[in-house]
């Protein structure tokens, strides 16, 4: 099987004006030198997406949408679709994070749409997916996750799935500075990735990358990257500053 490519993602969430993004921008490119192993994502929020992806043009940087609606256009107030994350520059989706999931109540079958819509476009999609610390003190968290990967991914073909990368993010590891250990993460992506096999096949097991995320710092970020079963980093706080994503997006084995 050909290696997995690592990818490392910012997530800048609703962080950044028009000024501070770009130059945020132009200081993570500082640390991105000609990667054949792996690939960097930013994902500003959608009224910089057009300016962060200009600055960024000449670079191997890729640039994401925070969220994407499944129609082109119409009236959708308040979202954003394919059509248009690919107008201001971008190549990317991430749908199904866990604020979205939990204080706007998006549900398994709105991210499934949100999926599928982007899909259709030809975007890159990061699928977020992740169990509270309830549900994994309760020993469910494999339960959960793979009712989110059996509702999120319905009605998505194998080859679709070309274009899919799983973001596994605890959500008790969100902005919290805990991290799951490099054991917990790595069995949870085996898991996910066991999962993938049984509803796919073991081609699409083996092919789909699966991101870890939840308090990815440079001090975590080699232990993690080391793992079998992590091929990325979805970042969130620390995808602010640009010397400590620049390191995150340096990992080393
Ligand atoms: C995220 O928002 O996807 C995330 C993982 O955030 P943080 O790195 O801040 O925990």
């Amino acid at each position: 099987m050909a290696k997995r490519k690592a990818m490392i993602a910012g997530n800048w969430k609703m962080h950044t004006t028009v000024v501070d993004g770009c130059q945020l921008a132009v200081d993570v490119a500082k640390f991105c030198t000609g990667f054949e192993d792996r690939e960097v994502l930013i994902a500003p929020p959608f009224t910089i997406l057009s300016e962060v992806s200009h600055v960024v043009k000449e670079t191997e940087i890729l640039i994401g949408s925070q969220n994407v609606c499944w129609e082109e256009k119409g009236a959708f107030t308040g979202e954003i679709s394919p059509a248009m994350v690919k107008d201001a520059g971008g190549t990317v989706a991430i749908v199904g994070h866990s604020e979205r999931r939990q204080i706007f109540a998006e549900s398994d079958d709105l991210v499934n749409r949100r999926l599928k819509g982007g899909l259709a476009s030809g975007l890159l999609m990061i699928f977020c997916i992740g169990e509270t610390l309830k549900e994994r003190d309760d020993g469910r968290a494999f339960a959960v996750l793979a009712d989110q990967l059996r509702k999120g991914l319905h009605g998505i073909s194998p080859k679709s799935m070309e274009k899919v990368v799983v973001a596994y993010e605890p959500v008790w590891a969100i902005g919290t500075g805990k991290t799951a250990t490099k054991e917990q993460a790595q069995e949870t992506h085996a898991f996910i990735r066991g999962f993938l096999e049984e509803i796919y096949e073991k081609n699409v097991a083996e092919q789909t990358r699966i991101l870890y995320g939840g308090s990815v710092k440079p001090d975590n970020v080699d232990a993690l990257m080391s793992q079998a079963d992590i091929d990325g980093a979805l970042v969130g706080g620390a995808a602010l500053d640009a010397e400590s994503f620049g390191r995150i997006i340096n990992f080393t084995l």
